[in-house]
Formats: structure tokens, sequence, C-alpha cells
């Protein structure tokens, strides 16, 4: 055991202490601290590697949802437009069946 590994505290406590330098520098003499290094950076490559995938997912959610509110916003506009038409085209004014109204649409009674 050299001078390095006696003084050190474990990994947790070099890390908090040391700057990313100095770490660096511990870790190459110091094999306790240097196996508990490794195991961390593979633990954050993982991580890195989970998180791409989740936000790819994420993605495709949110693009799947404006898509969906798109056509669901065009549709309904759709449907009411055509209710609309529709309606106008069905309904017969009293005008339309020959009694006489005023300029709002109703009869008009003497
Ligand atoms: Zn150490």
């Amino acid at each position: 055991m050299n001078e390095n590994q006696k003084k050190c505290k474990g990994f947790k406590d070099q890390f908090i202490n040391l700057n990313e330098n100095e770490l660096l520098e511990h870790i190459q003499m110091c094999e306790n601290c240097k196996k508990e290094y490794l195991e961390m950076k593979k633990l954050s490559k993982l991580l890195q590697t989970v998180k791409q995938h989740y936000i790819k997912k994420q993605n495709v959610i949110k693009t799947f949802k404006t898509a969906a509110i798109i056509t669901l916003t065009l549709f309904t506009g759709f449907i009411a437009t055509y209710i609309n038409n529709t309606n106008n085209q069905n309904v017969l004014s009293f005008d339309d069946l020959g009694f006489p109204t005023d300029e709002y649409g109703f009869i008009l009674v003497d």
C-alpha cells in the first residue's frame, strides 16, 4: 500500500474534496478509487445511452400528440362547417314559405 492509499478515505471523500485533475491523479495511484471511478464512468455512459432513447421516445409521443390534435381540430372544424351548411340548406325560413316577414325573418302581423 503506497502513501496515497494510506491517506485515502475512500472515493466519495476524494470525489468531493479534490478537483478534477487532482482526482484523476489520485486515481492513477489508488487502486480502490480507480475501481470505483471506472464503475461510475460505466454507469454514467449507461445513463447517457438510456437518456437518448428516452428523449427519442418522448419526441415520438409529442409528434403523435401534435398530429392527433391537428387532425381533431381540422375534423371538428370540418364537421361544424358541414352541419352549419346542411342546416342552412334544409331549414326553410318563413320568407321561403311565402309568409310576409320583417327584416329579422319574423312573420309580419298587422
Ligand atoms: Zn483513493
